[in-house]
């Protein structure tokens, strides 16, 4: 199959790498200059547990250069989207599958200004990656990918299944599911329960759980969104919040991608995650004060990079 990635920074990479080193034509499109010009002379070298490997893959600047792809994973940061949607709109041409990985809510919508939603495939992933610099990435996590059509259609979940099979198959562990709504919208309470409150504060995953006062804060920007999805009749796990600080202690050590964002003084994804909810809220008539604060903050902090 001929794939495409949108956006090759650290995950959109390492998605592109699994499915070139399983037999696949597949091709990373980046606007970043040196990485792409490093991988395509050199390769990419992917870091794994303390060891490195090697992987050929083609790399450009210059989407007109892949031509029409099968499957475009969409793999840019959410303040992107739009931009990467029209793109991949160029190369999956009239029958091609778009599929978006990405984190926050929003982003299968957006692309679907551009593509008609039962060739658009969302969903998450629960494998991780860092950039390393240009031509080298980090895989720090492997787990589960889940998937699903984003129209409500027997041909968008057809297709859901077929790419579902063929991730299987090429060695990346993936499950289509129907209602993937709730997949993405489960995820999200958990970027809304940790990112914007450790990026603010400055501490690691972890230390969320340390203090009672952080406890409250995050259980309560996480309650406010979850009125917000049973609003919307949007199928979330009720113990949501323990799910939050579970994964929080699971990644204890971790600076979540929003505190790395704040590190590195680059723009947030705080527009599709506490934003989102704040916009929501609004919408439905309901209050969203704590993730309305969040939002202030962060885009404050931006602001003053
Ligand atoms: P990243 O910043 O490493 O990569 C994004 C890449 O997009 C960059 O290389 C950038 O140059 C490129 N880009 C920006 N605008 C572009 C455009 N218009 N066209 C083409 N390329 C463009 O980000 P990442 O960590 O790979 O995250 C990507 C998405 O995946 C985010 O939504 C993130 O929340 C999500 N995610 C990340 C992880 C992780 O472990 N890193 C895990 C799960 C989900």
């Amino acid at each position: 199959m001929k794939i495409a990635v949108v956006g090759a920074g650290a995950m959109g990479s390492l998605f592109g790498a699994m499915l070139a080193e399983a037999g696949n034509e597949a091709w990373l499109y980046d606007v970043w200059q040196e990485h792409v010009q490093t991988v395509e002379q050199h390769g990419l070298n992917i870091e794994r547990e303390g060891k490195a490997r090697k992987v050929k893959i083609n790399a450009t600047a210059d989407p007109r250069q892949i031509g029409r792809a099968d499957l475009v994973i969409i793999f840019v940061k959410s303040t992107q989207t739009k931009s990467a949607a029209e793109t991949a709109q160029k190369i999956a041409g009239p029958d091609g599958t778009v599929m978006t990985l990405q984190n926050g809510m929003g982003n299968a919508d957006i692309i679907a200004q551009d593509i008609e939603a039962d060739r658009i495939l969302a969903g998450t992933t629960s494998h991780g990656a860092t950039m390393l610099g240009a031509g080298r990435i980090r895989h720090a996590g492997v787990g589960a990918t889940t998937i699903g059509s984003w129209a409500d259609t027997d041909r968008g979940r057809q297709r859901a299944k077929q790419f579902a099979d063929f991730f299987n198959s090429n060695g990346i562990e993936t499950e289509a599911v129907a209602d993937v709504r709730s997949v993405v919208w489960n995820k999200l309470l958990i970027n809304i329960g940790i990112n914007a409150i450790t990026a603010l504060s400055g501490i690691k995953n972890g230390q969320l759980l340390d203090l009672d006062v952080t406890r409250e804060l995050s259980r309560c920007a996480v309650e406010e969104a979850m009125a917000v999805a049973r609003a919307q009749q949007v199928g979330i796990k009720d113990n949501a919040v323990d799910i939050v600080f579970k994964v929080a202690e699971a990644t204890a050590a971790n600076r979540s991608s929003m505190g790395q964002d704040v590190d590195n003084k680059r723009q947030t994804e705080i527009a599709a995650i506490n934003g989102f909810i704040v916009r929501e809220a609004k919408r439905l008539g309901l209050e969203a004060p704590i993730n309305f604060a969040l939002k202030a903050l962060i885009e404050t902090l931006q602001s003053h990079y």
